[in-house]
């Protein structure tokens, strides 16, 4: 049994642990040994006085040990991209097909959404009949039948960081540059990688609010890999403004899958640069391109082609969805209202805040604000306008799927406030700030 008071008086004083007391810390955690308090006041020292880079080494290694590594076949290309977490960050859907369908196995380990962003289980999960439960055994059979396996996290993948992020959740303890990269990077190389592509969100609907925030924690995330082995690029994406058109659960889906199928929409541009320019990172970073601008080639071909709607649609079907669900009217749940948020005069939108739309769809109900909150997966939030576009008084510039005149009433005051017309034309947001990448 570890002496964990000492261990925790040293926290607290700011004094770096190194590797074993970190490894008893994780290690008595998981067992039960040490107790949720005395566990969130490492928590709380570590939030405030910040984990240093080899800390932040021992906490990985020690949450990564708390579990099993997946291992694949000898030859396979294995990549992932993952996301600090945003409003409308539905990339996974176009990212995995794409890079599955050009030969890089992809085994997205998700998550549920928690406050104001989404999770991609909960969008997946309004598929009718969809299975985000697998495990490790199934998780194999999907990769090898489909390249793609989107499942939830397993209690044989860290299961350190299952039980330490819902500690964090609950005593404010997320924010924190070294906690979040152990959390990302534990569960990430016991997928078995061969690389992964990080898309770090920066602006008011992200944890990282400041470009400066989201520089130091993709250079984390960056160096990091390069001390554990695994190949990382780290993208800074925009994220003052919701990605794409739709907010919510089973409209994210039907997004996606107009995009699969070929589709373009305005307002659904930014989702699809974004989404091929991460793929594009990972198929490089996966060695399946020899270089940026062939990767990009490659994904746009495996987008217009169709091919990676065909992944996702073996991907859906062999983990128990119904892959009609991504046909146009396809059976996804749908609200039994909508409403239009018109706006009151002319000019150009110069806001469309992420954190407030993310609000309003967990006041539709297409969120949580509690672990055991259940999700509506017909709700949500769809903008028809986007920063920099002209708008004429009356026209709507977002719909609102919603249940009942009760959830409307209490999500429309936030969404008039998230959304200002200026008089004078206002640019568009620049979407990717920076690339951070161990090939550099
Ligand atoms: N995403 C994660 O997986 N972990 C964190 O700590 C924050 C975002």
């Amino acid at each position: 049994m570890p002496d964990v008071l000492e261990i925790l008086d040293r926290a607290a004083r700011g004094e770096r642990l190194g590797g074993g007391p970190l490894d008893d810390l994780i290690g008595g955690y998981v067992r039960g040994d040490v107790p949720d308090y005395q566990m969130a006041a490492w928590l709380m020292a570590a939030r405030i006085h910040g984990l240093d880079f080899d800390d932040t080494f021992a906490l990985t290694r020690a949450m990564l040990a708390s579990g099993e590594t997946l291992s694949w076949p000898d030859g396979w290309r294995v990549g992932d991209k993952h996301s600090t977490g945003g409003v409308g960050d539905k990339t996974s859907f176009l990212v995995g097909p794409i890079c599955a369908a050009l030969g890089v196995r992809v085994p997205m380990v998700a998550g549920r959404g928690l406050g104001h962003t989404g999770g991609t289980l909960d969008k997946l999960e309004a598929v009718p009949g969809y299975r985000a439960d697998l495990s490790l055994q199934e998780m194999r059979r999907v990769m090898e039948e489909t390249g793609l396996c989107i499942t939830g996290q397993t209690k044989e993948i860290a299961p350190a960081d299952r039980k330490l992020y819902a500690l964090r959740d609950a005593t404010a303890t997320v924010a924190e540059a070294g906690l979040i990269t152990s959390s990302i990077l534990s569960k990430k190389l016991a997928e078995g990688l061969t690389g992964l592509v990080m898309d770090v969100k920066c602006g008011s609907g992200a944890f990282m609010r400041t470009l400066d925030e989201a520089e130091e924690l993709a250079s984390r995330l960056v160096g990091l890999g390069r001390r554990l082995g695994l190949p990382v690029t780290a993208l800074i994406s925009s994220m003052d403004q919701p990605l794409g058109a739709a907010c919510g659960n089973g409209v994210e889906v039907a997004e996606a899958a107009s995009l699969l199928r070929g589709a373009r929409h305005a307002a659904s541009e930014d989702l699809r640069s974004l989404s091929l320019e991460l793929s594009a990172h990972l198929v490089l970073l996966t060695g399946a391109a020899w270089d940026l601008d062939e990767a990009r080639a490659k994904c746009e071909r495996a987008l217009e082609s169709g091919a990676a709607l065909d992944v996702f649609r073996k991907t859906l079907r062999v983990q128990g969805g119904v892959e009609a669900a991504l046909d146009p009217g396809g059976p996804l749940p749908a609200a039994p209202y909508i409403h239009h948020l018109e706006a009151e005069s002319s000019g150009w939108l110069e806001r469309a805040d992420a954190l407030a739309v993310g609000r309003a769809c967990v006041r539709l109900g297409a969120g949580r604000s509690r672990k055991e909150d259940d999700v509506d997966p017909a709700v949500g939030v769809v903008l028809e306008r986007k920063v920099g576009d002209e708008v004429e008084a009356g026209e709507t510039l977002c719909q609102v799927h919603y249940r009942d005149e009760a959830s409307l009433d209490r999500a429309l005051p936030l969404l008039r406030e998230a959304f200002a017309v200026s008089e004078s034309p206002a640019a568009q947001p620049m979407l990717i700030q920076g690339v951070f990448s161990t090939l550099a």
